[in-house]
């Protein structure tokens, strides 16, 4: 499959890893948006939120014991903000399911 993240899970395209369990990849973002920057996915390929159902939201739910494992290893109890595209007036650039893992600096609210 002709696909970005699909490639990075089977380490054709490198990544710098951060995290990884058996339905979860997690990798450094190459252009962050701030000092700490993580990209967690599903190692299934979902191409977006709008494709979440009963069938594969238990891998959302993987992402999020993720999320908070990445929190803790890495020392975010100042807090964090998880940011999920999701379609062309979303902002998605890349069509597998992922989010954004953001910390070490204050992010503006509302995101604009
Ligand atoms: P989005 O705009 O929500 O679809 O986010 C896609 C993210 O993937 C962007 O923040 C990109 O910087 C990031 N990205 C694209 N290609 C790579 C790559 N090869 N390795 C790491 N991150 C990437
Ligand atoms: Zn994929």
């Amino acid at each position: 499959m002709d696909c970005l993240f699909c490639k990075i899970v089977a380490g054709e395209i490198p990544s710098k890893k951060v995290y990884e369990n058996e339905w979860v990849y997690a990798f450094e973002d190459i252009a962050p948006q701030a000092p700490f920057h993580v990209i967690i996915i599903p190692k299934e390929h979902i191409v977006s939120a709008a494709e979440i159902s009963s069938k594969n939201s238990h891998l959302i739910a993987k992402v999020y014991e993720a999320v908070a494992q990445i929190a803790k290893e890495n020392g975010l109890e100042n807090g964090f903000r998880v940011v999920n595209n999701c379609g062309a007036d979303g902002g998605q650039t890349v069509g597998h399911i992922h989010f954004h893992l953001l910390a070490r600096r204050n992010l503006a609210w509302p995101p604009g």
